[in-house]
């Protein structure tokens, strides 16, 4: 008998693993929601594995039931926001007033947030600097805190193109440092201008603000 080594079973090296499925069930706030997910299955001792194929496949799949969660959080969108500031679970749970293993839960959606948590989430998520009040005002640290504001650095903002009555293809352009557009934007407003915008700098060089009369 020949075994195709990519499909012999790893743990009893008899068997051969054939493709097979299972189903994962989410109740995110009482509606039910499944998932059909891929695996492979030992015929000897039933092992199951999943390869790298199957597991990309999977994760498409488990993002496609977002769309069925409405405002509920998915378990792997809080892992994803708790390893981009480096904080272990104990620490989210201490930075948001949980107790100590609600984060496990909400990560393996054991439990889901409830709807005051999931707004304070979701804020935290959006809005960096509440991260940080929060957690400066727990005592906790956020270890990857610099690495995350030094991202936001690079994401300059190079354009705030404003209409106003001035004649047309007017332009106004003056530097400004990200941290003070929504003051620049406030003062260019206040000269008449309408209609404020502002546009992703594509390089790191660049950055300030524009406007233009229309
Ligand atoms: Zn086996």
């Amino acid at each position: 008998m020949t075994t195709d080594k990519r499909r012999r079973c790893p743990s009893c090296q008899a068997g051969e693993l054939q493709p097979t499925s299972y189903e994962e069930i989410f109740k995110p706030r009482g509606k039910e929601v499944r998932v059909n997910l891929l695996s492979s299955e030992c015929s000897a001792c039933g092992a199951r594995f999943t390869s790298g194929s199957q597991h990309d496949e999977n994760l498409k799949r488990l993002d496609l039931r977002r769309a069925e969660y409405g405002d509920v959080l998915l378990g792997e969108d809080i892992v994803a926001f708790r390893m981009r500031y480096g904080i272990t679970q104990t620490a989210a749970a201490r930075i948001f007033g949980k107790s100590k293993i609600a984060f496990s839960r909400y990560e393996n959606e054991a439990f889901y947030p409830d709807a005051s948590t999931t707004k304070l989430l979701r804020l935290a998520m959006e809005m960096p600097q509440v991260l940080k009040k929060l957690a400066d005002a727990a005592g906790v640290p956020i270890p990857l805190w610099e690495a995350r504001c030094a991202d936001e650095r690079k994401t300059k903002v190079v354009g705030l193109i404003a209409s106003s009555a001035k004649p047309q293809g007017t332009v106004f352009w003056k530097q400004v440092p990200r941290h003070d557009l929504s003051s620049a934007k406030l003062d260019w407003a206040e000269k008449g201008h309408s209609s404020v915008m502002f546009a992703p700098a594509a390089n790191d060089e660049v950055h300030g603000v524009e406007a233009q009369a229309s």
